[in-house]
């Protein structure tokens, strides 16, 4: 089957690195700015000028440069009611491009410019992702976000705030800003709080520094899952470790290449991450700043790496698997995705005239066939092809 846009953009998704303060629209902020008197960079009066004026889409220097469009979008979100619109509009976004899940994180601290409190915060959002799972049926949870340049206290304090919105619409904690110079084991008093409350927890990590901060994000911080890890592929041993512990990695190409964590699309480790085995799935990071959707996302990744319908299928199950909903939901959310993935592919299979396929093998992520026959493979030791196969647990001439 050829993998259409039409079917990327109707295959079911996960998103779980998104962040709220670089993914709204253009005429949101606009339209905000207006009505609270808030002055635009070079005057920005229309969409392509403030886009222009905020480096939407464009590969900056580094990424402090990257996070200055930040600055633009955080002048508006300072209000009770731009936070609601802001999550409503991207949980209605993502649903129109069947995301079923979304997890939206942001930094409380940044949106406290007009003496907002942190629970009317973390209340605005929550009722903005629920208008939108109301109107839309798109479930979500809310990942607050410390920041690594800013001090580590602040992280204890949004680390409380997470601890006592546990169940109530937040469902991790994460370090995010820029990550040279600032490495996550000096929030390490914020993260032990987490931990000791029994909440998830995610890193961005292995972006703008190397293997190392993944390192401390796991061993020294605990991270369930690694925002990006684009340099993980610099240490083999790490990278067998998150393998082997199925620890997730939230792959963001474009928002890497943008930020040069990565010379080009094309030398993106995705591909081998995902020939390797690794839990990997694909988010946006950013959707305004790095200007494009998960569609969009998904598109460039089939382009450069010549996914098929199977790699796709495996993303989209490593998404939901990765995703920090509670387990006995996991497994039913995610059985139904691949039930409206597998007929979706029927229905594109009929409209290409081709026959239907049982099986779509990955491209990329594909095993051994040696391994195909319910022996479980162990590193090293080469699994015994089926035929060849001896029964087990039968003695000579048992029936
Ligand atoms: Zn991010």
């Amino acid at each position: 089957m050829k993998v259409t846009r039409e079917f990327l953009e109707r295959m079911p998704k996960t998103e779980l690195h998104v962040h709220l303060d670089g993914s709204m629209r253009l005429s949101t902020i606009l339209e905000l700015a207006e009505q609270q008197g808030v002055k635009l960079p070079k005057g920005a009066k229309d969409e392509k000028t403030l886009a222009k004026a905020m480096n939407v889409g464009e590969v900056c220097d580094n990424l402090p440069d990257y996070l200055k469009a930040f600055d633009v979008t955080l002048s508006v979100m300072q209000t009770e009611e731009s936070l609601y619109r802001a999550a409503f509009e991207l949980g209605e976004d993502a649903a129109k491009e069947n995301v079923k899940y979304i997890e939206v994180r942001y930094s409380p601290l940044l949106h406290t410019q007009n003496d907002l409190s942190f629970p009317v915060i973390v209340e605005a959002v929550a009722e903005g992702l629920r208008e939108a799972k109301r109107k839309y049926g798109i479930m979500s949870g809310q990942i607050i976000c410390g920041i690594r340049h800013i001090t580590p206290e602040s992280s204890l304090r949004l680390a409380e705030l997470c601890v006592a919105f546990k169940h109530r619409g937040v469902v991790a904690f994460d370090l995010a800003g820029a990550e040279a110079d600032n490495p996550p084991k000096d929030h390490r008093e914020a993260f032990y709080l987490i931990r000791n409350n029994n909440v998830n927890l995610t890193i961005h990590a292995g972006e703008a520094y190397g293997p190392e901060s993944v390192h401390q994000a796991i061993h020294m911080c605990g991270a369930h899952r690694i925002g990006h890890g684009t340099r993980l592929r610099e240490d083999g041993d790490l990278l067998n470790y998150v393998n082997d512990h199925r620890i997730p990695l939230e792959i963001c190409p474009t928002s890497n290449v943008q930020t040069r964590a990565c010379e080009s699309f094309e030398s993106h480790p995705l591909p081998f991450y995902m020939s390797y085995g690794l839990r990997c799935s694909i988010s946006t990071d950013n959707r305004l700043v790095s200007n494009l959707t998960l569609t969009d996302e998904f598109e460039n990744c089939v382009n450069a790496f010549n996914l098929g319908v199977g790699d796709l299928r495996r993303l989209m199950i490593d998404g939901f698997k990765s995703s920090f909903l509670p387990y006995r939901k996991k497994r039913t959310v995610t059985a139904m995705a691949v039930e409206e993935f597998d007929n979706l592919v029927r229905e594109f299979e009929d409209k290409q005239g081709e026959e239907h396929h049982d099986r779509y093998p990955p491209r990329l992520a594909q095993e051994s066939t040696l391994l195909t026959h319910g022996e479980t493979p162990v590193d090293g030791v080469p699994a015994i092809p089926k035929e060849k196969a001896k029964p087990r647990g039968k003695k000579k001439g048992a029936k």
